[in-house]
């Protein structure tokens, strides 16, 4: 056993509190990440919150991690003391059911062990990246490439894969027209990962905020919800839709801007449930769908993309005693655009 420094929730409605974790010994295929940087993801705050339901506590979130390999077990045989690695929402699975054996251990049929909130193989409850060091199984350690830096690639390993998997698997690239709802820490990693594959880009956002930033990160258009008369103007256009957003949405509305076999996916998990009309998909032969994050070989694959395509997250670096203050930041969409946790500034 050893310990690690952590930023917690002791409670439900608590405030984060600095505290000491245990952290297991090396098991063979354990590796012992020094995390330098952890991203904050709504996930995080949808589940401190207990809006998904009721969380465990004390609270350990985080599940965008960058970090330096401290030590392996004995097996290991992929990583090294020293490599700069990443882990993401989820730190085990069967590794036996067709879904891991097909590289989607995110679909687990017996459930995947989440990086944090989720009850582990030993029954402990994981405790997750807001903390000075993790130990997980080197099956769900990803590399992160030279040439990204930690501190930007860590919103990689849940947002970058999050919006990576459904932009592949719905064939945004060159000629597709792709729009992504929602401008927040998924929507802007989004972007970028759609124009890197070569797709025209469009942002549909609730106001003009974040407009000039839209154009930077890579979209060749920025259109607002509210504005009905946009909204009528898009109908029949856009290829594939992506949802980020974190709460409910109008989904018929949305549906009606697919032209023919054009697809809604959603990564976004509001607390509500939403409806359609299935005479929204028949128009058109559209399809509505949804994803969790990726699997682990997919989630390499994102990341040597971004590494070699220049993708990043664009981030705004604070100290562990400042994470309730980004709570409510996230919450009011005023963050550009991803939060990080520098954990130097935990010790
Ligand atoms: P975020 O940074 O808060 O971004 C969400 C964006 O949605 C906001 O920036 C805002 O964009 C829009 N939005 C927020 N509240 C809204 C409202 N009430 N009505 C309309 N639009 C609203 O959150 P995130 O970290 O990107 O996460 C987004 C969602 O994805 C969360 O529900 C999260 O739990 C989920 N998620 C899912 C997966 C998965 O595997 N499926 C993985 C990670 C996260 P505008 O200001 O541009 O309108
Ligand atoms: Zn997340």
């Amino acid at each position: 056993m050893s310990t690690a420094t952590a930023y917690a929730l002791l409670s439900a409605n608590g405030v984060f509190e600095k505290t000491t974790i245990e952290r297991r010994e090396l098991r063979p295929t354990d590796v012992r990440i020094a995390i330098k940087f952890a991203g904050i993801c709504h996930s995080d705050i949808h589940t401190a919150r207990q809006e998904w339901g009721t969380s465990s506590f004390p609270l350990v979130p985080g599940h965008e991690i960058a970090g330096i390999v401290e030590e392996v077990g004995s097996q290991v045989s992929r990583l090294s003391p020293g490599d700069r690695v990443g882990v993401g929402c989820m730190v085990n699975s069967c590794r036996e059911c067709e879904n891991c054996l097909a590289g989607e251990e995110q679909y687990c049929a017996k459930g995947n062990i989440g990086t944090y909130n989720s009850k582990d193989v030993d029954d402990t409850i994981t405790l997750g990246g807001y903390s000075t060091t993790i130990v997980v199984d080197e099956h769900f350690v990803a590399s992160i490439p030279e040439g990204i830096s930690l501190e930007h690639a860590a919103p990689l390993l849940c947002a970058g894969i999050t919006m990576y998997s459904p932009l592949k698997r719905w064939g945004a690239g060159p000629g597709k027209r792709v729009a992504i709802l929602g401008l927040g820490g998924l929507g802007h990693v989004g972007v970028k990962i759609a124009k890197a594959m070569g797709a025209e880009v469009s942002i549909l956002s609730r106001s003009t905020g974040k407009e000039v930033d839209a154009a930077r990160l890579g979209a060749s258009n920025f259109y607002i919800t509210e504005d009905r008369e946009t909204m009528r103007s898009l109908r029949n256009h856009f290829d594939l839709i992506v949802n980020t957003v974190s709460a409910p949405i109008k989904v018929d509305s949305f549906l009606s801007l697919l032209r023919f076999n054009g697809v809604l996916t959603n990564v976004g998990v509001s607390p509500e449930p939403m409806s359609a009309r299935f005479s929204s998909l028949a128009q058109n032969n559209r399809a509505l769908a949804a994803s969790g994050i990726g699997g682990m070989r997919e989630t390499q694959e994102m990341l040597n993309f971004c590494a070699a395509h220049g993708v990043g997250a664009e981030i705004e670096v604070i100290s562990g005693s400042e994470i309730d203050a980004a709570y409510d930041r996230v919450v009011a969409s005023d963050v550009r655009y991803r939060f990080v946790i520098d954990i130097s500034t935990f010790h």
